[in-house]
């Protein structure tokens, strides 16, 4: 039996050092003989976890006092209407920025959960033919707008924001989709006016969601969105005005002090360069066997997208790959070809292992 390498989009691999605490502590938390998805989430044990997670995640992003962080459900979807219906009100337009499959749906949702108009402000699909991202000097921005939505990391096109975009002062708060990067590199959380992301790509088991707000626009979430759905409701009531995920968070609560154990988001960053680095050189020295079109500076460090450019092909590589223990490769749904997503906790051997198999595969069938 080989060794297994998870290369899932979401839910994706956890460290497996996380598993094996999780494993141990399955049955009885931390001496208290019960487990911790049966205690309450108003518990000091709970509470305890609760706090511990938001402070390493403070400490590994270095996120600013006037910031606060909500562990929410409904995931990154959730998010797409709760940030248009919280705030937007008294707003006439938001400036959305489509760079792939993610930021379209979020587009769309939001125009679903406002009044406000949800303007265009760049296409990468008409523009660059989803092969590459417009710059935000090509954004077409108001400052007028309530906000600018974009997203960071494009899981399904494998395109990503290598330089973090950021907007000049006086310009309305950046709203940035970090689902599937969020933790993979130092990133300057002042420059944004909300992040958010899904637990299950690079921080946990699906169920929760990371929201990280600066504080002033919580005045802006009006009284009639139903607390449930509104941010300033949640904050008021230290994230307990509902049942929180409290299972994922203590998982979430794990990885994030995996991550301080292995040095943080610039050592995360260091190692994801190199695993993307390698994958990326492979492709592009295939003698054109394996394609990726998208342009070296949007390339995702994350998820890397690859054909054969025959898709009768491609299905036989993500079958014998997943007879060689790499699963998960086949690529999204509606793209067809391959997709390795190499988040944090994918290691480097994983990734040596798929260019080895790339290889010998070429050699098979080139
Ligand atoms: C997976 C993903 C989503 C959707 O997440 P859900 O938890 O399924 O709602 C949204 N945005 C990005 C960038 C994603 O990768």
């Amino acid at each position: 039996m080989n060794t297994v390498y998870n290369f899932s989009a979401g839910p994706a691999v956890l460290p497996a050092a996380v598993l094996h605490t999780a494993q141990q502590e399955m049955l009885d938390y931390n001496g208290t003989g019960i487990p911790v998805m049966s205690m309450s989430h108003r518990s000091a044990e709970f509470q305890s976890i609760l706090y511990h997670a938001e402070q390493d995640l403070r400490l590994l992003l270095n996120v600013p006092d006037n910031y606060k962080i909500l562990f929410l459900q409904g995931g990154a979807s959730a998010q797409f209407s709760q940030v248009a219906m919280n705030f937007s009100h008294g707003f006439k337009r938001i400036d959305s920025v489509v760079t792939g499959n993610w930021s379209q749906t979020a587009h769309r949702q939001m125009e679903k959960s406002t009044a406000a108009e949800i303007h265009l402000a760049a296409h990468g699909g008409t523009q660059y033919d989803y092969c590459d991202l417009p710059p935000v000097s090509e954004w077409d921005i108001s400052k007028d707008s309530a906000f600018v939505h974009f997203v960071a990391n494009e899981t399904v096109h494998g395109l990503q924001y290598r330089q973090m975009p950021k907007l000049s002062d006086g310009l309305p708060p950046l709203i940035c989709d970090m689902s599937s990067e969020i933790l993979s590199r130092p990133i300057d959380v002042a420059d944004f006016g909300v992040i958010y992301a899904g637990a299950q790509k690079n921080l946990g088991p699906a169920g929760v969601t990371i929201v990280i707000i600066r504080e002033d626009l919580l005045e802006r979430c009006p009284d009639s969105v139903p607390a449930v759905w509104n941010y300033k409701a949640h904050v008021e009531k230290q994230g307990m005005y509902n049942t929180p995920a409290t299972y994922p968070i203590y998982i979430a609560g794990l990885v994030l002090r995996w991550l301080q154990t292995q040095g943080g988001v610039g050592q995360m960053a260091f190692i994801n360069r190199r695993k993307a680095d390698m994958l990326y050189r492979a492709i592009d020295g295939s003698g054109g066997f394996y394609r990726n079109a998208i342009h070296p500076d949007a390339r995702s460090q994350m998820n890397v997208i690859f054909s054969t450019g025959d898709a009768g092909l491609d299905e036989r590589f993500a079958q014998e790959a997943a007879l060689c223990g790499l699963r998960q490769l086949k690529g999204y749904k509606t793209l067809g070809g391959m997709r390795a997503s190499i988040y944090n906790a994918m290691p480097i051997e994983g990734v040596s292992a798929l260019v080895e198999f790339m290889a010998d595969f070429q050699r098979k069938n080139g």
